[in-house]
């Protein structure tokens, strides 16, 4: 086994980013795995620009409360012990509520060949700010 160094918390990029988060990485498999880990802390507002993963992603909400929407779908809240999948090529963006952190782990797969992730336009403010959707749990 191999106990990791814990690299440095690197502020996410205001290119792919709106407003401020912190990703931890914390895994990032050698060959053959090619698992990622990530651990994402939103400030209140921040959320990620509209992206697809090559090979889907997993995200479970740790602490707080945030937004997650598909093209073309509803923006949904998701809090702390949510988990969401997206498949793989699926258009989405992921962030803190208006007015709460937001922490999740991202979990993805790079894939054989190619981007890890295809990434687009910011996520508006008209948007971001639509009716959340309500929804079972
Ligand atoms: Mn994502």
């Amino acid at each position: 086994m191999q106990i990791m160094a814990k690299p440095a918390t690197q502020k996410a990029g205001s290119d792919i980013f709106s407003g401020d988060a912190w990703i931890d990485v914390i895994a990032r498999g050698e060959e053959p795995s090619r698992v990622r880990v990530s651990v994402v802390r939103f400030a209140p507002g921040a959320r990620n620009a509209w992206h697809a993963h090559a090979v889907g992603q997993t995200v479970h909400v740790t602490q707080g409360i945030g937004r997650i929407q598909a093209r073309g779908g509803e923006v949904i809240e998701i809090r702390a012990g949510d988990t969401v999948h997206t498949p793989p090529g699926e258009w989405h963006w992921h962030g803190a509520a208006p007015d709460h952190f937001m922490t999740h782990l991202a979990i993805w797969e790079a894939p054989a060949e190619g981007p890890e992730s295809e990434w687009g336009d910011h996520v508006a403010d008209v948007e971001y700010l639509a009716p959340t959707s309500e929804r079972s749990r």
